[in-house]
């Protein structure tokens, strides 16, 4: 069921999300060489204690999932595409990783969530427009986020992103719905057709994620249940907001 966020509740989401924004930014500036994947998590539960706020992925259990995940922050590395879980068997950052990070937050029991991609030191120019072109294709798929589009009319704004620099999307991975659960209705696809699926409406909180690639999109999932990665151990990179829907131009609800 897709659900619709009142003026009250788009506000708390929009308050949380600026934390949000502030504590992705401050981990996006210790992901440096020598940190561990470990240090980032704590720091993450740190932050969002400091504001009050709790972490939304921290004991939570997707649908599908035998167990729930361990972590506050998702930190993803290099082929890995999504969901990497930072304090099993942690990893140092080394100089030319690529690096996502993936939090959630819950504040005033709503909650947003929001990724972002970053090159630790010296980054290929190869890697370094993955990243470009992912991030583009969030902001593509944005400005498609209106009332009276289709959530087909964002992933088709994703996927023209995606051809427009010769990059795959990882397969069957998407965005969702947000705000009450982690993951609401509906799948938000970062490919379509325009017009197809559930029409956009005003309320409607959507986490918007495209996920590219440099080999090809098949991914695989890692024995820990969490940890997707791509088949071709090629790197990928990872943008997300958490929208509103309104009967203007969408909210971006996890920006400053
Ligand atoms: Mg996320
Ligand atoms: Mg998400």
């Amino acid at each position: 069921m897709i659900t619709i966020k009142t003026s009250e509740e788009i506000e708390i989401l929009r308050a949380g999300g600026r934390r949000h924004a502030e504590i992705l930014n401050e981990l996006a500036k210790r992901a440096i060489a020598g940190v561990s994947t470990n240090e980032l998590n704590t720091w993450a539960i740190g932050l969002l204690d400091e504001g009050g706020d709790y972490p939304a992925f921290l004991g939570y259990t997707p649908d599908g999932a035998k167990r729930s995940y361990p972590a506050a922050l998702c930190v993803s590395i290099n082929d890995e595409i999504v969901h990497g879980i930072p304090n099993e068997n942690p990893r140092i950052l080394k100089e030319g990783d690529v690096v996502s990070l993936d939090l959630g937050l819950s504040h005033k029991g709503m909650i947003t969530d929001s990724a972002m991609t970053l090159g630790v030191g010296k980054i290929s120019p190869e890697e370094k427009r993955l990243i470009k072109a992912t991030r583009e294709a969030l902001g593509a798929g944005i400005l498609a986020a209106r009332a009276g589009n289709s959530v087909g009319d964002i992933g088709f704004a994703i996927e023209n992103v995606a051809k427009k620099y010769g990059l795959k999307s990882a397969e069957g991975l998407s965005g969702h719905g947000v705000g009450y659960e982690v993951h609401e209705d509906p799948y938000v696809p970062n490919a379509g057709m325009p017009g197809s699926g559930p029409k956009l409406k005003a309320g409607m909180v959507l986490a918007i994620e495209p996920m590219f690639v440099l080999g090809k999109g098949d991914i695989v999932l890692s024995k820990d249940g969490y940890t997707y990665h791509t088949k071709d151990g090629q790197k990928a990179a990872h943008f997300e907001h958490t929208i509103a829907i309104t009967n203007g131009a969408p909210i971006i609800l996890t920006a400053l």
